[in-house]
């Protein structure tokens, strides 16, 4: 197949000189030698001030400050999510909050807009949704006896909007969809989809765990109504960091969430009698913030404000474009398909490639290769290029190891019994 690229090593080597993000990699901790890591879209990759900045928290505000830094603590979720709405969800000031898990903020957003919708008795999501959002949406229309609009979505090329347009109307209280999709890579477009919802009366919430920090989200200029999405992928904020919620400040006031928390209520510290919402987007919080686990936050978002996120999205299509040339090129003759949408304006930052044997080469890879993909059923390889950590050279090795332990069959000594985590 004909490429763009020059597909030898040499010209991966070419391609990282040219690369103006490439200084990026020294500002991380290093991983062990030869290693490949293409997994930072589960689990980004530490920055190397982050563990200074951590004890600093820990020694300075816990141990120094004690229970009086709470004065600075207090509003941290509120000035971190003002800074990533900034910097990379183009969302005005007051709208966003780092706060609880995107499990926990899909409920209470999912719940709050349905309950905005009392008339209305259908949530419309896809069969491809990552696996919380579904379970939530399920646990919630059970909940609330309303019925779950499922859609069909492609494994590969991601919804059709012509397909949502035809499922959403006067029934549905709202929308809940991935902005770029878990497994394929298949990216929609926010606008045009808001466009559709806002038609049909309802309101729609966005999941952005796999795009926010690799693509560029306009939550205000899209009119988006509700977001989520976590900080662990790209911003690099280590494992269970707490995620983000977006709630558009004319729908703030009209909206109510159900974990009626007291950080969430009007003069917290009066200790009331009686529940009575916070303005604004303190509303959608719910108790004592992982202080600890938000200090990371603020290191990943400062490098990756720093590259800005038109860069990171210029590199990132480029890196996965890379990708699917060298598995185009090398691969396809040992099995492998690319299981995602080819076109980069309609992909994020990660590639999915098919092969009947993906559980037992991804063990293979970590096992003897020195690579780091993930899994997802059913049989795919997911490969995920992070703009800031990822190199054209690692991309190229990465396939050449990833060829090897095909042609070889070095899988063939692994267990096709599934693990606790893929
Ligand atoms: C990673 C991911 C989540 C994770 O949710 P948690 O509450 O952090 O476990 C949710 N949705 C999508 C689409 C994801 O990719």
């Amino acid at each position: 197949m004909a490429s763009a690229f020059g597909l030898d090593r040499g010209d991966a080597v070419e391609l990282d000189r040219c690369d103006p993000l490439a200084g990026f990699r020294d500002r991380f901790a290093p991983v062990e030698p030869g290693l490949i890591y293409l997994d930072g879209n589960s689990l980004g990759r530490l920055p190397d001030t982050t563990a200074d900045a951590v004890a600093t928290a820990v020694r300075t505000g816990w141990g120094g400050g004690l229970v009086r830094s709470w004065t600075e603590w207090i509003d941290y979720g509120s000035r971190l999510g003002d800074r990533i709405g900034r910097e990379l969800i183009g969302a005005a000031p007051g709208q966003v909050a780092v706060s609880d898990s995107t499990t926990v903020n899909l409920y209470k957003l999912a719940a709050a807009a349905i309950t905005a919708r009392p008339d209305r008795d259908e949530i419309v999501l896809t069969g491809d949704d990552f696996p919380t959002d579904r379970y939530v949406l399920a646990g919630l229309a059970h909940q609330h006896g309303l019925t779950l609009r499922s859609v069909p979505a492609d494994i590969d090329e991601g919804l059709d909007i012509d397909v949502l347009r035809e499922a959403v109307g006067p029934r549905t209280a709202l929308v809940c969809l991935s902005h770029v999709a878990y497994r394929s890579g298949a990216l929609l477009d926010m606008a045009a989809v808001n466009r559709i919802v806002h038609d049909s009366g309802s309101l729609v919430l966005w999941d952005l765990c796999h795009s926010i920090g690799a693509v560029p989200i306009e939550l205000d200029g899209s009119a988006t109504d509700l977001a989520v999405g976590c900080t662990y992928k790209y911003l690099n904020a280590g494992p269970g960091s707490p995620a983000i919620l977006y709630v558009r400040s004319d729908l703030q006031d009209r909206l109510r969430q159900p974990i009626q928390g007291w950080f969430s209520q009007r003069d917290q510290f009066a200790m009331g009698p009686v529940y009575e919402p916070a303005d604004g987007i303190t509303r959608f919080l719910t108790g004592t913030p992982p202080i600890l686990a938000m200090v990371p936050i603020e290191e990943g978002v400062s490098l990756l404000a720093e590259a800005g996120i038109g860069a990171l999205r210029a590199k990132g299509s480029l890196l996965t474009e890379y990708l699917i040339a060298l598995a185009d090129h090398r691969l396809a003759e040992h099995g492998f398909r690319v299981a995602g949408p080819r076109d980069p304006g309609r992909r994020g930052s990660h590639v999915c490639l098919h092969h009947d044997e993906a559980w037992r080469i991804s063990r293979a890879l970590i096992e003897t290769a020195n690579v780091v993909p993930d899994y997802r059923t059913p049989d795919r390889l997911r490969l995920g290029v992070a703009p800031l950590t990822t190199s054209f050279t690692e991309v190229w090795d990465a396939i050449d190891r990833i060829r090897a332990v095909a042609a070889q069959r070095r899988y063939e000594r692994f267990s096709t019994e599934s693990a606790r985590v893929t």
